[in-house]
């Protein structure tokens, strides 16, 4: 008997991977927790039936979701990442010794607790003494927090179920506040090519447009998130991605990545037409 895992990433397409065994399931008090394991991705778990991480890619999303705005400025020293309960973020976080404080908001402990068990490649610095961790959603905690964290990093599920407060015009306001002077924004940013994310990905980034000056979006390619390509926000008081990159002072900290590096860095900012298109005339 063969066991599938099996995707729908539109009403028309469907996106599989053979399953060797079911390590987990369970409904938390927010979404339905499913762990697998596979031989072409080994672990991986879905929430509410979608892929969130895969042994084999996760240094993908995790290398560009942190590397791209520490590279750019080099200072941070207080961030706030949100969601990111298999603790990936936090993990490529904790290499920069310059960092003095990461606070973790994540609504669902049992998503930390079971990724604790199931993924210690991604859940290994959760225990690190600069990482505190809070069991709250994050729409909530970041109200009352004004110029408080040098970067926001929000790396959530979709905007539907426990995810879609924090794709809402009050968050994206509050981020804004929590933020220090030259802070920066980053989130995952969905997918521009099917109709369905492509909605999410645009209807966020008008949001985002609305509070910081600096706005642009970022790829990369993610195999098992819905058609591989995948998207970033960097929203900035201050500092340019590209114009205020200094690929030495990156370099120079020796950190041995699987994808980032400060080539790409510049790189992925080059949008093809069509994401240029619907992201409209607000890339600034
Ligand atoms: N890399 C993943 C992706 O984009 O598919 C996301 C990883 S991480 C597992 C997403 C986390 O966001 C989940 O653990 C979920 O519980 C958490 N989350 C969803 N809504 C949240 C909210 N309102 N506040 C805090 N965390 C939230």
């Amino acid at each position: 008997m063969e066991l599938w895992y099996t995707e729908q990433h539109t009403d028309d397409v469907r996106f599989s991977i053979k399953v060797d065994r079911e390590l987990h399931s369970e409904q938390s008090k927010f979404q339905r927790i499913d762990i697998l394991e596979s031989k072409e991705f080994g672990k991986f778990f879905t929430l509410d039936g979608l892929m969130m991480v895969t042994e084999k890619d996760e240094f993908i999303y995790h290398d560009m979701i942190v590397h791209v705005p520490m590279a750019t400025n080099p200072n941070i020293k207080k961030v706030l990442v949100i969601g990111a309960g298999d603790g990936g973020t936090v993990r490529e976080l904790t290499r920069y010794k310059t960092i003095e404080k990461i606070d973790m908001v994540e609504i669902d402990e049992r998503v930390v607790e079971l990724c604790r068990e199931y993924f210690p490649q991604t859940a290994s610095q959760l225990d690190e003494e600069r990482v505190n961790l809070f069991f709250e959603d994050g729409l909530k905690f970041v109200r009352n927090k004004e110029n408080e964290y040098d970067l926001i990093i929000v790396d959530s599920t979709d905007p539907f179920g426990p995810g879609e407060g924090l794709f809402t015009k009050e968050f994206y306001g509050n981020c804004y506040k929590a933020l220090t002077d030259d802070g920066i924004l980053v989130n995952q940013h969905e997918s521009p090519y099917y109709d369905y994310y492509a909605r999410s990905m645009q209807s966020a980034h008008e949001k985002i447009v609305e509070f910081f000056p600096i706005n642009r979006v970022y790829q990369a390619h993610i195999p098992t998130y819905p058609s591989g390509h995948w998207l970033f926000g960097f929203a900035s008081k201050k500092y340019d991605p590209i114009n205020d990159l200094n690929a030495d002072a990156w370099n120079i900290l020796g950190l041995k990545t699987k994808y980032y590096n400060t080539d790409l860095h510049v790189g992925c900012f080059a949008l093809p037409n069509y994401v240029k298109e619907l992201l409209g005339e607000n890339i600034k």
